[in-house]
């Protein structure tokens, strides 16, 4: 069967050996289907051999010939061993070198026949050679007579497209380049791949609808595979690098189609579960809501409050991504939720990632509800058993009616009465699998989950595909922007200047050391260090520190002066990415901002410009910086809109890295490409919806698409 073909484990192809293998797993690569959906990193066209004489120094060329000789040369480099070989064909005559490759003697020997790919440079006074090539034996032994695979004399051009011998796969031929994978080298895998496509004799189990091939005139399974390995000569390798030949776009709509169905029929399942806490809204409700609300709401967020509410009243639980810029005022929404919740007489959580955070919610939360008549509390690390021993009964005799925390909050053990809605801030560090964590312990609450920054689109449809998403456009009126400005370290004096400035004015300053785990001790004392410096530089105004292994109150005293105003210039780490907000602080230094991910140094960022004054942001880098972080830079000078940014970095990053892979659920897409494809993933997501909705796919396809993310995705069930 073709689908037994697909799921054989890799080491029962020749040659793959235990450590092959073993390599290919280290990559992912387990199955025939792995390897097969593996695309060539990208496509050399070897099928035009040239006439030896035409060779131009600098082009890159492939050639056919007989070996006239070959060993090893003697170099005057110590230790540097340079194998070459004459080749000649019916028009001349070249030297092809390898450095560093003796193993060669024993592979190619003269009177071989061989075709070569490779750069061609100038060698010297003696003409030209071909440095490196990548090549294959045709025949070890020719007749003289036969007629050369290369093309024929009077060809005025000197080049002619060979028809290739169906056998050759590395040369004469469009020819797939790999990365490389530990021990296999490109080579390697494309003989692999070669031998899983001969095994690969009948047709797979599609799970691309019949419709939408007809539709798209893609080819089917094992077609596709085929020619986006072995692509057909008349093939454009334009397009192929591109990857949009319609092989490739078909087995990388396969991919998404697959995954998007997963989801969606997770939120199918979702959607038939009944919760138990359904919200009413009557104008009482509202009235209610009015009388927290502290200002009057931007359009962007009304809408976002209706699709919410809207959700509290389905009989099924919410799953809503709630989606806006840094300062677009997410939290108020998921407060008047909350709101609605509780005069339902029901009880919400608030999730964030970080004892700061909490904190900060807790307070914001209070002061929105200052005089209603809800109960709060703060379960955070820092309660002291006593409170803890009070809280915890409180809670579950639903005495509280909405309770702060980290996620810890669902993790433990603290019971609810009648948890209504769990309201998770910053996504990033959730992430899928947490999610789950909430069903996996019986409730069933609506779940409205917060982006710490916004997440570019086609992110958002695979990390969170199976949620509704509701995005808070633009931002509260009354903003100042901020101006960005990248300097180099050495020149901290300007910086310094801008920072007395703003000091002088009645002022706050924010000082942000990065916090790279592996050299967390070192990044510790250079912020101490910094904080000692700035003291001295600044005698007139207090300095503070602040950072993650403070204790809970020496942190939290830090974080009241400075909001107080009793601090001028707060040196942190990255704590207050999530952290304080300040309106008073109109400058941001940041240090070593080269090595920050764009995402992160646009939250950093928000936390100025909060309030009434014009402010600004210092990016200080340490020369010398990569092209990575300059273009980080350079975005964050060029633009403040967290949408753009968060496509950029995207693009930057690639998608593994852009939650930071250790703390995300997102599982790796195989062929496709989430800068790259943007149009077929829409298309999956629309199409596995609607197919889902509509019940239009058989058990079959169903079945298919369960066993995969079972395969794939291990630890994500689906329905
Ligand atoms: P984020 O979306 O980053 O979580 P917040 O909810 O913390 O943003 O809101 C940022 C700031 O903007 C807060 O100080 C909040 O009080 C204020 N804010 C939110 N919405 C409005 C609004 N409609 N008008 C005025 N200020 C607002
Ligand atoms: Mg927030």
């Amino acid at each position: 069967m073709a689908d037994d073909v697909l799921q054989m484990p890799l080491q029962y192809l020749k040659g793959v050996g235990p450590r092959k293998a073993a390599d290919l797993k280290k990559a992912g690569l387990n199955t025939v289907e792995d390897l097969l959906f593996r695309f060539p990193r990208r496509y050399e066209d070897r099928s035009r051999l040239q006439n030896i004489i035409s060779l131009k120094p600098g082009q890159t060329a492939a050639i056919s010939g007989v070996v006239l000789n070959a060993g090893l040369a003697h170099t005057r480099r110590p230790g540097f061993r340079l194998f070459s070989a004459l080749i000649q064909d019916d028009s001349g005559q070249v030297q092809a070198v390898w450095p560093n490759q003796a193993f060669l003697k024993d592979v190619i020997r003269s009177q071989q026949r061989i075709v070569l790919f490779g750069k061609v440079e100038i060698w010297g006074s003696r003409g030209l050679q071909i440095t490196d090539p990548e090549f294959e034996i045709i025949a070890d032994e020719p007749k003289p007579s036969s007629p050369q695979p290369g093309p024929q004399r009077g060809n005025r051009a000197g080049v002619e497209v060979l028809k290739p011998a169906s056998d050759t796969i590395h040369t004469g031929r469009i020819v797939p380049v790999y990365e490389r994978t530990g021990s296999v080298t490109p080579n390697m895998q494309r003989r692999f791949v070669w031998q899983a496509l001969e095994q690969l004799a009948q047709e797979p189990f599609d799970p691309v609808p019949a419709d939408i091939l007809a539709e798209q005139q893609w080819p089917s399974r094992r077609d596709a595979l085929c020619k986006a390995h072995f692509p057909d000569s008349d093939t454009s390798v334009d397009a192929l690098n591109a990857f949009t030949t319609p092989a490739q776009r078909r087995l990388i709509f396969e991919d998404f189609f697959v995954f998007q169905t997963g989801l969606a029929l997770r939120r199918h399942e979702n959607a038939q579960v009944k919760k138990t806490l359904v919200s009413k809204v009557d104008d009482r409700i509202r009235q209610c809501a009015r009388a927290v609300l502290p200002f009057k709401l931007t359009a962007g967020q009304r809408d976002a409050l209706a699709e919410v509410v809207a959700d509290l009243q389905k009989p099924w639980p919410m799953q809503r991504l709630l989606q806006g810029d840094v300062g677009a005022g997410k939290t108020i929404v998921a407060l008047l939720a909350a709101v609605v919740a509780m005069e339902n007489g029901f009880q919400v959580a608030v999730m964030a990632p970080t004892e700061i955070l909490a904190e900060q919610h807790f307070r914001t939360i209070v002061k929105v509800l200052d005089g209603k008549p809800y109960r709060t509390a703060l379960l955070s690390g820092r309660v002291t058993a006593a409170t803890r021993r009070d809280l915890l009964p409180a809670i579950e005799r639903g005495d509280i009616n909405l309770v702060v925390g980290t996620h810890a909050l669902v993790q433990e053990t603290v019971k609810f009465k009648s948890l209504a809605l769990a309201v998770i801030d910053e996504q990033h560090r959730f992430g899928v699998v947490q999610r789950g964590t909430l069903a996996a312990k019986g409730l069933n609450p609506d779940v409205l989950v917060m982006t710490a920054t916004p997440i570019p689109r086609t992110l958002a449809l695979t990390e969170c595909g199976d949620m509704e998403v509701s995005v808070i456009r633009g931002l509260p009126p009354g903003r100042k922007p901020i101006k960005t400005i990248v300097k180099a370290d050495s020149r901290r004096d300007e910086a310094y200047a801008v920072m007395r400035d703003e000091v002088a004015k009645g002022r706050q300053v924010y000082v942000i050391y990065p916090l790279v785990e592996e050299s967390e001790k070192i990044d510790l004392r250079a912020a101490t260090a910094m904080a000692a410096e700035l003291t001295l530089v600044f005698p007139e105004y207090r300095v503070a520190l602040l950072h993650g292994r403070m204790k809970g109150d020496e942190k939290e005293n830090v974080m009241r002066a400075f909001l107080a105003g009793a601090l001028q210039i707060l040196v942190s780490t990255t704590v207050v990415e999530v952290g304080v907000d300040v309106a008073n602080a109109t400058v941001m230094v940041i240090e070593h901002a080269e090595r920050f991910g764009l995402s992160q140094l646009h939250q950093l960022r928000g936390r100025i410009g909060r309030g009434e004054h014009a402010s600004t942001c210092i990016l200080l880098y340490q020369a010398p910086w990569s092209d990575d972080a300059r273009a980080r830079l350079k975005a964050m000078s060029d633009t403040s809109d967290g949408f753009v940014i968060a496509e950029r970095d995207l693009q930057l990053r690639g998608p593994g890295d852009f939650f930071g892979t250790r703390q995300s659920g997102l599982p790796t897409l195989r062929a496709g490409d989430l800068t790259r494809d943007v149009d077929l993933l829409e298309r999956a997501f629309e199409e596995a919806r609607k197919r889902v909705d509509a019940g239009t796919l058989t058990a079959v396809q169903q079945d298919y698409v369960r066993s995969v993310w079972q395969r794939q995705f291990g630890l994500i069930t689906v329905g």
